[in-house]
């Protein structure tokens, strides 16, 4: 089965996920690839269908809560070769897999304004644009032109921004699932380097000070409720510090968990229960999860 696998891309067996999430927790993947091209993921599907398997693509696993379980199926990792930007006037074609840390730099250097908000956002574009990723009160959507998508049957096509169905934190691809995102189109305003600069380095310091950067977490844990702010609930319920197993609410951000001490996917997944369980019980309010539960 290997030798057929090993035609689209780098083929690893028995991979660990806690190595591709930012939690680092998540049981092995029967297959991780890196498909080399477009025409490989479509062989890889394509596989996965004549042999009944799953298959999910992950970005930088920044927003995945991997349950401890193997995955039986193919995971596709899209970054080495989902790696190009190309940047014509003030519009700008990127792969998938390229870091949108990295994109929010090209594009200040180049001049544009539009994506400092990313600078911080440790995942890529394809990760960026299924979760309508963002920050500061602007998201992915704002820039985007258009997204290049393959579908299970090889088919590849352009949808347009309201195509896509953004909303806070969501887009058409969190339903839509037999949709892999290629690349995006992007169009930025001409901006002020040296602003742009300002903005990202005074982001980045705020990021350092209040958010647990130094342990394995995956950003927000819960959406925010309309006006309200998740991470302020948590906080006011005295829940900072909480701790299942190796995972923690956070004593600097309520709405980030931390994987202190080798944590198990389950431990997180006990300590969300538990949040969610006290906000409803004291507040009457529904936490739902920004971090997606990924083989459970
Ligand atoms: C320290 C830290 C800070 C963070 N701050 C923010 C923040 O400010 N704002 C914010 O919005 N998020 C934040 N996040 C969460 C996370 O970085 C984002 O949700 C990001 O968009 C996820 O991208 P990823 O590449 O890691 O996706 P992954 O976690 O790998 O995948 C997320 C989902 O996207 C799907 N996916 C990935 N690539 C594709 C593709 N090519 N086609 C189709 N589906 C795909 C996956 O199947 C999965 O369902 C933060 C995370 C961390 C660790």
């Amino acid at each position: 089965m290997v030798e057929q696998l090993t035609h689209y891309g780098t083929v690893l067996e028995q991979e660990p996920l806690s190595r591709h999430t930012t939690l680092r927790v998540g049981g092995c993947a029967r297959y991780l690839i890196y498909p080399k091209d477009v025409e490989s993921i479509q062989g890889i599907i394509d596989f996965c269908c004549e042999h009944s398997m799953k298959f999910k693509v992950i970005g930088r696993g920044s927003n995945l809560l991997a349950s401890d379980q193997n995955f039986l199926g193919v995971v596709l990792k899209l970054d080495r070769s989902f790696n190009h930007i190309q940047f014509e006037g003030n519009e700008v074609t990127v792969a998938s897999g390229y870091s949108m840390m990295r994109l929010a730099k090209e594009v200040v250097k180049r001049g544009f304004t539009g994506f400092e908000w990313a600078s911080g956002v440790p995942g890529n574009i394809g990760g960026g644009v299924y979760m309508n990723a963002g920050a500061y009160g602007r998201d992915i959507s704002h820039n985007l032109l258009r997204v290049q998508v393959i579908n299970r049957d090889g088919q590849l096509f352009w949808l347009d921004n309201h195509e896509c169905q953004f909303s806070y934190r969501t887009s058409i691809f969190q339903t839509r699932k037999d949709l892999v995102v290629l690349q995006a189109v992007f169009s930025f305003e001409i901006g002020n380097i040296e602003k742009s600069i300002q903005q990202m380095d005074s982001w980045r310091e705020y990021r350092q000070s209040t958010q647990p950067l130094q342990l394995p977490n995956c950003g927000s844990i819960f959406r925010n409720p309309p006006n309200q702010s998740a991470g302020k609930m948590i906080e006011d319920l005295g829940l900072k510090g909480k701790r299942i197993g190796g995972a923690q609410v956070s004593e600097k951000h309520a709405n980030f968990i931390v994987n202190v001490d080798q944590a198990t996917a389950q431990d997180i997944a006990d300590l969300i229960a538990y949040v969610q369980k006290a906000i409803q019980d004291h507040y009457h309010i529904e936490l739902h999860q920004e971090v997606e539960y990924f083989n459970w």
